[in-house]
């Protein structure tokens, strides 16, 4: 199960702060709010929230101390609201180490798609094993097993098995795979592709293992038992 994400708003106006209590808790985020910087940042330390939206004009220390001072507390993406629209004031928030900004008066939606951008970017890719037939590729570690046999991965043998194994049974053609793994086009000359399914068809098949990359002729490759 999911935890909650996590969001702390440290922000003076009464108004605002139950403006977007109200509409971030409905949004089923978790919501921790702070008036002013000093008790938002004893909150960020004992919450370490997932996000922080922080007003600029504070009491006291204001949004640019803050930002500073969170940024020793964790990673979490921070989001500015401000009514200052200058440049010079967006670069002191971003010299500050805020993430992103929104400027006072801001829509609602507008919010909610730079948090769900911002937590996107934050957001570690999780570890996943990836199985297909007696084939398993473990993303966090990147390497592969033919049952329990180890099979070690060159990086761009990585890419490719991990692509074909996002797309079992699927003939991928040589132009998705040269953009997948390439990155750009070798203008239809290049064997590369030939090459790395060779050696990831030596590697699987070592020991005899029946082939799973199989070849699609005029067209790609597809993994699929026999
Ligand atoms: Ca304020």
């Amino acid at each position: 199960m999911n935890t909650p994400t996590r969001i702390l708003v440290i922000e003076d106006e009464e108004r605002i702060r139950q403006f977007l209590q109200r509409g971030l808790t409905f949004e089923n985020y978790r919501v921790d709010l702070a008036a002013d910087g000093s008790s938002g940042l004893a909150l960020a330390r004992e919450n370490l929230p997932d996000l922080v939206i922080l007003d600029w004009m504070l009491p006291g220390m204001d949004g640019l101390e803050v930002c500073r001072r969170l940024r020793a507390v964790g990673p979490m993406p921070i989001l500015m609201l401000t009514a200052k629209d200058s440049i010079s004031d967006r670069v002191q928030g971003l010299d500050a180490g805020a993430d992103d900004y929104l400027v006072k008066p801001f829509a609602f939606d507008e919010l909610l798609a730079r948090i769900r951008a911002l937590l996107r970017r934050a957001a570690p890719p999780q570890p996943e094993v990836l199985r297909f037939a007696d084939l398993t590729l473990d993303t966090g570690t990147h390497q592969a097993f033919r049952n329990d046999r180890v099979i070690e991965l060159t990086a761009k043998e990585y890419e490719l098995l991990e692509l074909f194994m996002r797309h079992p049974r699927q003939v991928l053609t040589r132009e998705v795979i040269y953009d997948r793994v390439w990155g750009y086009d070798f203008g239809g000359e290049s064997n590369i592709i030939e090459v790395y399914v060779r050696y990831l068809r030596q590697k699987t098949e070592a020991n005899n293992e029946p082939r799973l990359i199989h070849t699609v002729r005029g067209v790609g490759y597809v993994l699929r038992e026999e």
